[in-house]
Parts: C-alpha cells; structure tokens; sequence
C-alpha cells in the first residue's frame, strides 16, 4: 500500500500541476535530457533533426566574412559598414566555437569573445541584421530590452532570464542554445547617467550582473521565481532521479548590445571639437550623427555611463546608419523579407494581387520616412494604406489592386470608388443578357420587367460565382415569373414590374407576397 501511494503520488501531483497550469491558460514543458532527447528523437522517428544534425552548423561552421555579407544584402538595406564589421565578427566567432569544439583544451585557453554593440537610430536594421545572422548560421536567438531587467531580479526580471529564453529559442536543447545570440535592446537607458543628478544604482547593478553572463558562467535553467522551474525540479526528484543540476555554461554565448545612444553623438562632438579644430570644421555642415558615433571611444562609452569592466566585454563596435526616403524605398523594392513582401503575401492568400506603381512606392517612403521611426514607419504606413482594402477586397470580385500615388494619398476615396466602380465593371456580357432576358419576356408575355441596378449587380454576381449563363440563371430562378406576374397583371391592370435586390435573392416568396398583395387589392 505503501509502496502504491509512493507510486501514485507523483503522478498526482504532476497532474495537479498541469490541472492548474490549464485553468491558468499557461502551457508547461518539460526540458528533455540528453537521454530524453535522444530516446524521443528515436520513437518519433526521422522527423526532428538529431543533435548532430542540429550541431552540425556549429561543428562543420566554415563561412566567410563574405558569405554573410552577401546573405545580409539580400534583406538588410545600406547599413555596409556595419555588415561588413558584423560578418567578421560573427566569423571570428563562430570559427573558435568550432575549434573548441573539436578540441575542448583549447577552451582553456585566453580568449576574448567578440561581443559587439550597436550603435543606431530605432528601425534602421540593428535587430534585423543579427536575426539574419542567427538564422543563416542555424543558432537560436533571443532579443530583449535591457530596461526589463532589475538588479535583483525581484522587481523585474533578472538578466540570467535570457539564457533560459534562449534554451526556449533552442526547444530545450541546452547544448545548441550554447552557441546561440542573445541580443539586448536599450542598453543606453542601463547607462547610469551621472548627468540625471546622482549614480543610477539599478543600471550599475544590471551591468554588473551582465559582465559575468557576457563572460563565463554557469547559469541555472530555473528561476528562483519561476513556479514551474521548481515545479519540475520537485517533479524530477520524486521521479527518482534527484535534484540534477541544470545549467547552461554561457562561455560560447555571443552577446548583442544595441541602443540608440542619443546623447552619445553629442558628447562625443564636444571631445572631438575640444581637441581636434581640424575635425570639427570640416563636420561643420551637413553631418550626421553617426560621424560622430563612429568615433565612439571606450572613455566615451564611460563617460556616457557604463561601467569600463562591461564597455571591456563589448570590443566590437558598429555604427548603423539613419535611412532616409530612397533607402525606404529600396527596402521595399529589394529586401527579400521587407514588409511590403508580406503584404504581397497576404493578398495572395486570396489570391489576389498586389501592385504598386513605382510614384505609389515613392509616396509610401516619403510617408513613412516622415514618421521618424525608420522602416517600421513602411509597416505603420502601408497598414493605414492598406488595412480597408484588405477587408473589402477578399469579398470581391476582384483578383488584384492596384495602387498608385492617389491611393496612397486618399485611401478610402479609391476604395469607395472601388466598391462604386467593381460591380460595374467586368460583367458586360451577363448585363447584356439581363438585357436580352427582359426583352424577350416583353416579348414573349407582354410583360416589362425593370430590374433595380442592385438587382442587376446581384444576378450578375452570381451568374459570374456559378459560372452559368443569365438565361440558365432566370430559367431556374424566374421559373414562375410568366404565372405570377401575369396573375398580378390581372389583378391589378399593371404590365410593368420593378424587380429590386431583395426579390431576387428570395423571388418565390418575393412573387408571393405580390400576388397575395394584388389578390388583397383587387377584393377591396
Ligand atoms: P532596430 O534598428 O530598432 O533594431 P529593426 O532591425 O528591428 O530595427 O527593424 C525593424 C524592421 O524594419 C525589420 O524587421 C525589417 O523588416 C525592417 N528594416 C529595418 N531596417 C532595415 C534595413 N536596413 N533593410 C531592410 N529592412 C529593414
């Protein structure tokens, strides 16, 4: 009995746990070992890739600078400097990563990791240049902003977080998630700024704890806060298997840092300007910010606010570039994976496409480049251009839209002139044979059939939808127009008959209401 109710109560108390998971809409997994993995990767069969498939990029890496820059140009507009810089780096990287892999001595060895920051406005490809990466190579990464983190970890989220999320990134595969990127947003508002008035105490403390994340540590895979984190380990153990110590070893982790560092240009034009006249004069005119962030200096990075051990784990520094108008423009004509794609993408859904004239295109970036956001002002725009058509156009009859500069500029005046204009154009022919039905009705019986133009429009519909002809569609439909209409001419003395929408979406009860109708006159 005993022995039973050992057995019993961990399945209970794993079931429980998901029970409440499930009320609390929240999914669990549990993180596979080796063992597990590899037992799993055996019962599914051939479809999830084996570990050594999965590590087969790291192992076998052996692109070169070139290799990813040409990768990155087909998605990531300008920004060369920065590709160029990034390529080498992630190289440099990922070359040792595969040294010491197959030769872990080498991981004794001295080595300063290529950690990299990136310095640029918001929206001009910093996170798309190194999500690009990531999937080229066939690693996991993560993107978060640094300004969710809090010192402790009780207030926010603690920084060792990112590892756990990059595991998630890596579907629980530790050892794959080793050699993932974790990027992190918004570093510059870490900076503890000496200029607001006193040390920022809680950016200091999340540097620091990104110092020993950025250089080597081994990071637990559960939170101190995170319930099912525990959960599994109380799980674990009463699984027999004990508490096993589950961490990740950060050591091959490359580490992203980006920001806007607004101030940062500024500070750095005054050192220049004090201590080179020379520089200073020839950027009198017409310079942009990043001349001035390309000449950032570890002091610099200081001064703005960081602490020197953390500005030490970043050596490599790139410069991204504000885009204007044409380079918007360009990112809809020629990155693969620009947003204007995805549009594209979505009409087809319906089977529909998608064309811009190139003053549409223009007047979208000039739109776009006014919003101050860089490219995610392309998405802002072409969802206010596009979003009512994308509901109107799909019911139909139409297979493509086009859009010029007028479109752009007055959205809801092309498609009301769209709706106006769509069930008037393109079914001629069936308007004709409406036309040639009413004629031979006149004919035939004596009667004159007027048809509203919303009933024009409805039979033209669905002779087009059926793909019959309109004499087969008033054969079927009509069928007892000749008695009904005659019955009503009868009663009433009339010859002419209006036929409105509603009367031919439903014409036998339409009919008999008429006939009932003149019935009802003709007996007063
Ligand atoms: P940030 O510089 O703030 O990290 P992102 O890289 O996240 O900006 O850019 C947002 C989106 O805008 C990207 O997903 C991408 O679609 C588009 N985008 C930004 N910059 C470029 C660029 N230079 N070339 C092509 N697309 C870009």
């Amino acid at each position: 009995m005993t022995e039973d109710h050992g057995e019993k109560e961990p399945r209970g108390l794993e079931e429980q746990f998901k029970d409440m998971l499930k009320k609390a809409n929240l999914s669990f997994v549990m993180p596979r070992t080796a063992d597990e993995q590899d037992v799993q990767d055996m019962q599914s069969g051939p479809e999830p890739p084996s570990r050594e498939e999965r590590l087969k990029p790291i192992r076998e890496f052996a692109l070169k600078p070139r290799d990813i820059k040409d990768y990155l140009d087909r998605f990531v507009i300008r920004q060369d400097e920065a590709k160029k810089v990034l390529s080498v780096a992630i190289c440099d990287h990922y070359n040792h990563v595969r040294r010491c892999v197959e030769d872990p001595s080498l991981q004794e060895r001295d080595y300063t990791k290529h950690n990299i920051v990136l310095l640029g406005p918001t929206g001009v490809g910093k996170t798309y240049l190194m999500r690009c990466v990531a999937k080229l190579i066939g690693v996991p990464f993560v993107k978060a902003d640094a300004t969710k983190f809090s010192e402790t970890g009780y207030v926010g989220h603690d920084v060792e977080d990112l590892v756990r999320d990059l595991v998630k990134a890596a579907d629980d595969d530790v050892e794959l998630a080793q050699y993932g990127i974790i990027y992190l947003d918004e570093i510059d508002k870490i900076a503890a700024s000496s200029n607001a008035g006193g040390k920022d105490v809680s950016g200091r403390g999340v540097q620091i704890n990104l110092l020993k994340l950025m250089e080597e540590t081994d990071a637990s895979l559960f939170s101190q806060t995170d319930l099912i984190g525990q959960m599994q380990a109380i799980m674990e153990m009463q699984r027999g298997k004990g508490v096993q110590a589950r961490t990740i070893n950060t050591r091959h982790i490359l580490f992203i840092v980006s920001g806007a560092f607004d101030k940062l240009s500024d500070q750095i034009k005054q050192r220049v300007e004090s201590s080179s006249i020379g520089f200073a004069s020839k950027q009198k005119s017409g310079h942009q910010d990043s001349e001035y962030l390309r000449l950032v200096e570890t002091r610099d990075l200081i001064d703005y606010g960081f602490e020197p051990e953390f500005v030490g784990r970043l050596p490599v520094r790139v410069v991204c570039d504000a885009l204007d108008a044409s380079d918007l423009k360009k990112i809809m004509l020629h990155s693969e994976g620009s947003v204007l794609a995805q549009y594209r993408d979505d009409f087809k859904g319906y089977d529909m496409s998608l064309d811009l004239t190139g003053d549409a295109v223009s007047a979208i970036a000039e739109r776009a480049h006014r919003e101050g956001t860089g490219a995610r002002g392309l998405m802002t725009v072409l969802e206010k251009v596009l979003r009512e058509f994308k509901f109107e156009l799909p019911s139909m009859e139409t297979s493509s839209l086009r859009v010029d500069r007028e479109t752009v500029e007055d959205p809801s005046g092309k498609l009301a002139e769209l709706l106006s204009s769509e069930d008037e154009v393109g079914h001629d022919e069936l308007r004709q044979e409406l036309k040639e039905f009413v004629t031979r009705f006149h004919q035939e019986h004596g009667l004159k059939l007027v048809f509203a133009k919303d009933a024009v429009i409805e039979v033209v519909k669905a002779c087009a939808k059926e793909g019959c002809s309109v004499a087969e569609y008033c054969e079927h439909n009509f069928h007892d127009f000749e008695y009904g209409f005659n019955l009503i001419a009868r009663n009433t003395g009339r010859a002419s008959f209006r036929i409105t929408r509603k009367f031919v979406l439903d014409p036998g009860k339409e009919l008999a209401t008429r006939i009932a109708r003149s019935c009802a006159g003709k007996s007063k």
